[in-house]
């Protein structure tokens, strides 16, 4: 759980995800973000909702999971347990990004809230997440996002949710998502890879494969995953245009890709 944590805090301080500084912006201009954790062991979770100003949502998610009172918390309520916590906020400026802003301009010009995924400029850089495994087989999982672009203000997507965006069991898989939040919400997509997720490397690629054809043959939906099953092997694939993604094991090479997995 504490290395998805760190992973995500080190890419929302990296102003090219969409996440923490650099999200995507919403209809007003604003940055509402909303990121969720998992623990697979005990099944804990902890996630935000239309936080601003909080450095590290995933931060407060994860202090949210430790608690063990709620599994969710949105907007005010959210950043005043941040303050209580003495969680780090920044000023509204910090999360804008000038890309962002013209990003926004691209989105109302085209109307409707947009993927991150699917604007030219920035789309291989959307969306976070981290899955690990431990050495005794203990799994988490953390997603980390700013939303869509030009969304609707208090519109919450599938990050924080378990079971859509985030998903994390010792006995299946830990999942993060990415895509089209209302879609994933619909479809229960991390939990339904987490469903299939046994084998080895192979056989959880053909899981998430199937999957994500299903997804896009009922829903029309596009994703991206990253996955690592029980056994620890790690997977990632999309069907969206991109998605940068690596992994590390205690026997090979790191590996990353910046393209579909
Ligand atoms: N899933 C996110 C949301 O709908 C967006 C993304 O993954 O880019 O909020």
């Amino acid at each position: 759980v504490e290395a998805v944590e760190h992973c995500v805090i080190l890419l929302e301080d990296d102003p090219l995800f969409n996440a923490g500084c650099g999200s995507v912006l919403n209809e007003f201009g604003l940055v509402e973000m909303d990121a969720g954790i998992m623990d697979g062991t005990t099944l804990a979770a902890g996630a935000v909702a239309n936080v601003r100003q909080v450095r590290n949502p995933i931060a407060l998610a994860k202090r949210i999971m430790d608690l063990g009172e709620q599994v969710l918390l949105i907007g005010e309520g959210a950043e005043r347990l941040a303050r209580q916590q003495g969680l780090r906020f920044e000023p509204e400026d910090y999360f804008i990004t000038a890309p962002r802003v013209q990003q926004l301009a691209r989105a109302r010009r085209a109307g409707g809230a947009r993927l991150d995924h699917e604007d030219e400029a920035t789309r291989r850089y959307s969306t976070v997440g981290a899955v690990a495994r431990d050495g005794n087989g203990h799994l988490a999982a953390a997603t980390s996002t700013g939303g869509m672009t030009n969304k609707r203000w208090g519109r919450v997507g599938d990050s924080p949710l378990v079971g859509a965006g985030v998903y994390a069991d010792d006995a299946q898989g830990a999942i993060s998502a990415t895509g089209v939040g209302e879609h994933i919400i619909r479809y229960v997509l991390a939990k339904r890879v987490a469903d299939c997720l046994a084998g080895d490397h192979t056989e959880s690629l053909q899981c998430i494969d199937r999957v994500l054809a299903e997804f896009q043959q009922r829903l029309r939906g596009q994703a991206g995953v990253i996955a690592i099953n029980a056994a620890g092997h790690s997977c990632a694939r999309c069907t969206t245009q991109g998605m940068v993604h690596g992994w590390i094991d205690a026997h090979n090479p790191p590996y990353c890709s910046i393209d579909m997995g």
